[in-house]
Formats: C-alpha cells, sequence, structure tokens
C-alpha cells in the first residue's frame, strides 16, 4: 500500500515542508489536514474520503479550507471528516466560521465514537495523548499490513500508547525536535525528540519508523538528526513532502 507524505512539518510551514497531512490514495484515507493538503487533488485516486484528525491546532486542519478546490470538478461520492466531537465542533464553529471561510466544502463531519472501517477491509481505532489541548493517535489494521500514526505528543518508551502501536508495519510517529533542544521546552510544547521516539519505536517493537512533523523553524532536509535515530532503531527514515512509501 502507498503512503504519500503530503505535509511533513507542523506550526507552519517552511521552505521545504508543508504542515502536517498523508495520505493512503489506493483506499482514500487522509491522515490530518494540514496545508499539505495542497497537494491532495494530483494524488486522488477514489471518489469517496475519509480524513481523520489527530487534533484541532491550525497546523492540522486549516487544510480542510483547501479541500473547495482540490475537489473542485471531482464527483466526489462522500467526503467524511472524522475526529473527536468537541475538535470538530470547534473546526465547524471557528475554522469555517462565515467571517473567516464563507463558503464550506462539502463534507460531512462524524464523530470518533468507536473502530471505523475504511476501504481495502482496514480497521481504524484511535487513542488519547497528551497534548495540549489533547489529541489522538490512529492505528490502521489490514489483513495483510499495519500503519501507527502518532503527532503532536511526547515520545519515550513508557509512553501510555506503547500498546496500542505494539508491532504495527509502519509507524509515524511526529519528531519535531532534535536531541539538541531543552527537554522542558519539548515537554511544554507537547512535542518529542530524536532519541525518544527512536527509543519508543524499538519498545513497541514496531517494524519500520517513518519521522514527521519536523522542524519548521530549521530549513534543513534533515533538522533532528535521523543518524541518532538509527544508531538506536536502524530502520528509520525522515519523511519528506511529496515522498511516497510502500509498506
Ligand atoms: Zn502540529
Ligand atoms: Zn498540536
Amino acid at each position: 500500500m502507498k503512503l504519500v507524505m503530503l505535509g511533513t512539518t507542523g506550526y507552519h510551514p517552511n521552505d521545504l515542508r508543508d504542515t502536517a497531512c498523508y495520505m493512503l490514495p489506493e483506499v482514500g484515507v487522509v491522515l490530518d489536514a494540514g496545508t499539505g493538503m495542497q497537494r491532495l487533488r494530483r494524488h486522488l485516486a477514489t471518489d469517496e474520503l475519509d480524513i481523520f484528525l489527530s487534533h484541532a491546532h491550525l497546523d492540522h486542519v486549516v487544510g480542510l479550507t483547501f479541500l473547495l478546490g482540490a475537489l473542485y470538478d471531482k464527483s466526489m461520492r462522500r467526503v467524511t471528516v472524522h475526529g473527536e466531537a468537541e475538535k470538530l465542533a470547534a473546526v465547524r464553529e471557528h475554522l469555517f466560521h462565515p467571517t473567516l471561510f464563507p463558503v464550506a466544502p462539502e463534507f460531512e463531519m462524524r464523530p470518533l465514537t468507536g473502530p471505523v472501517t475504511i476501504a481495502g477491509g482496514g480497521k481504524v481505532t484511535y487513542f488519547p495523548v497528551e497534548h495540549p489541548g489533547g489529541g489522538v493517535g490512529y492505528r490502521i489494521d489490514w489483513p495483510e499490513r499495519s500503519l501507527a500514526y502518532v503527532t503532536d505528543t511526547t515520545a519515550g518508551p513508557d509512553a501510555r500508547y506503547v500498546e496500542q502501536i505494539r508491532g504495527v508495519d509502519l509507524l509515524l510517529h511526529e519528531c519535531n525536535f532534535s536531541d539538541d533542544v531543552p527537554s522542558d521546552f519539548v515537554q511544554k510544547t507537547g512535542h518529542s525528540q530524536t532519541t525518544p521516539v527512536a527509543t519508543l519505536a524499538r519498545a513497541a517493537g514496531v517494524k519500520r519508523l517513518v519521522l514527521t512533523h519536523l522542524d519548521s523553524a530549521i530549513n534543513e532536509v534533515d533538522p533532528v538528526g535521523l543518524a541518532t535515530a538509527q544508531r538506536i532503531f536502524p530502520n528509520t527514515e525522515l519523511a519528506d513532502d511529496g515522498k511516497t512509501i510502500e509498506f
């Protein structure tokens, strides 16, 4: 299955990266809706879309407003935005307030109340993660493969969600900061740094780790120290805008 990285930084876009947005084109699934949504149209391969939001911070939702253009002229049968009820309500009330964005794209919002079945026989489950304002991580299991997406939280080998991601084929995990950033700032902002993410991947027995939501303040291909992660968890790579991963 293909995973296309549409946006791989957080907070704000920079010269190299848009903000959080990932797509599984074959099954019409999108994970988060940051500014990377501007790349969705060229990868669209289905007439149904399921968009899953981790939380409602702007770098993860502003791209919902881009759907008007991204889906223009495409005859979509259904577009569903999934997320925690209070996050969806905030998006509806604030992001799509007529003063901010008067022409709402056509989609339905469906609060998370349990596992969600997606195309290709996949089952999406979710679990809480710690972050200012709260958020969820996702795990998708198909008969043949599995994926976990965890962003905007502070990783470590004793993270509460280690069992939820255990053994997945691909862990897409945020790594906003390198090990050089003081850990109290990392904690305060609710993000992760390189060594704890790699240690978590090892503790959870995942098969492959992709680091994303990479520090937007650093306009470099590797803002977080890939080699540091690989010393702990060798099968680690960096997410890049436009990159496609097969898993
Ligand atoms: Zn973020
Ligand atoms: Zn956030």
